[in-house]
């Protein structure tokens, strides 16, 4: 099992297998990857990769970028990975419908889907993309409920142009009867450039929802709140300034090019795995990263 300094287990890798992306959305953080670097693992390097996490306790693994279902060989890498309890991905939807089922049967066990309107005009302002996308993106959440890749998370970055859409957002999950296979998780907005001065403030959502829903539960990872509103789970993720987060943290990051991230929001730590390194070499790599990994939030 792998601990850090501060007695967090490493229980989840979170493997960005792309920087590229068919959307440019205004406030992307693109998993926190420097954007130079363009090369990409090859599916057998991640492959090998994945089995000395997962041979040293890493039994979780999340796929993500820039935008996965980009990659050609994306299903063959979801179905080349083995021994982890779950494997779930982040996908902005564009292209899921179509791959939905395929991803199932490779393996894939969950999806979250990033949707942060349900209005077209807005969908294209935020994505600075076409706004017929969105009708795209809705199929794709459809086909991932019917393959079971549930529960299906709805990722919702809280903007300024989109805080009055949770209630929206509860009455299309109730209106397509998705209540029991879709939750609708509110992700507080990374502000890495200081360009929304008017950040929404998540603690009036929260503070919302302590009266008029259900409080669930509060999950292991990174200390999230679950509610249950007007029958749809909402789950809350308070990143900023947030050192109960920071201290439920069980991730270790993968940027495309192959370095281990300790931390979303540093770039000054990472550890390069070179290209054809052997198992032994990998496991090396993996215990320094978690020997540099540090609350990003400490002492508050
Ligand atoms: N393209 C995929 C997608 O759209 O899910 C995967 C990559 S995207 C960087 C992963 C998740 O990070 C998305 O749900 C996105 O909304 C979220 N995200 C990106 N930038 C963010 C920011 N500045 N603050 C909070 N969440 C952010």
């Amino acid at each position: 099992m792998l601990i850090d300094r501060y007695g967090r287990e490493i229980r989840s890798l979170r493997a960005s297998i792309t920087k590229r992306c068919n959307l440019d959305c205004i406030y992307c953080h693109n998993d926190g990857q420097p954007l130079e670097g363009k090369e990409e693992l090859s599916v057998e390097a991640m492959t090998k990769i994945c089995r000395v996490f997962n041979r040293l306790g890493v039994k979780k693994m999340k796929i993500s970028g820039g935008e996965p279902l980009i990659r050609e060989d994306c299903v063959e890498m979801i179905s080349s990975l083995i021994g982890f309890d779950e494997i779930s991905m982040t996908t902005n939807g564009v292209f899921l419908a179509e791959k939905a089922q395929d991803l199932k049967e490779a393996g894939l066990d969950r999806i979250n889907i990033s949707i942060d309107t349900l209005k077209r005009d807005r969908y294209s302002k935020i994505t600075r993309s076409s706004p017929n996308i969105l009708s795209k993106v809705k199929e794709g959440l459809k086909e991932a409920v019917e393959a079971d890749l549930t529960p299906v998370k709805i990722n919702m970055v809280l903007l300024e142009i989109n805080r009055d859409e949770i209630g929206d957002f509860v009455n299309y999950i109730r209106k397509n009867a998705l209540q029991d296979k879709v939750v609708l998780q509110l992700i507080e907005l990374i502000d890495l450039n200081g360009s929304f001065p008017n950040k929404v403030n998540t603690n009036e959502i929260e503070g919302f929802l302590m009266e008029n829903a259900k409080l669930i539960g509060i999950r292991r990872t990174q200390n999230r709140r679950r509610y249950l509103y007007r029958g749809v789970e909402i789950e809350t993720v308070k990143p900023v300034d947030n050192t109960a987060f920071c201290a439920a943290c069980s991730r270790l990051r993968l940027t495309a090019d192959g370095f281990l991230k300790p931390c979303l929001m540093r770039n000054d730590n990472l550890v390069k795995i070179k290209d054809g390194a052997s198992e032994e070499e990998i496991e090396r790599c993996i215990k320094e990263a978690v020997k540099r990994r540090e609350p990003y939030y400490k002492g508050r």
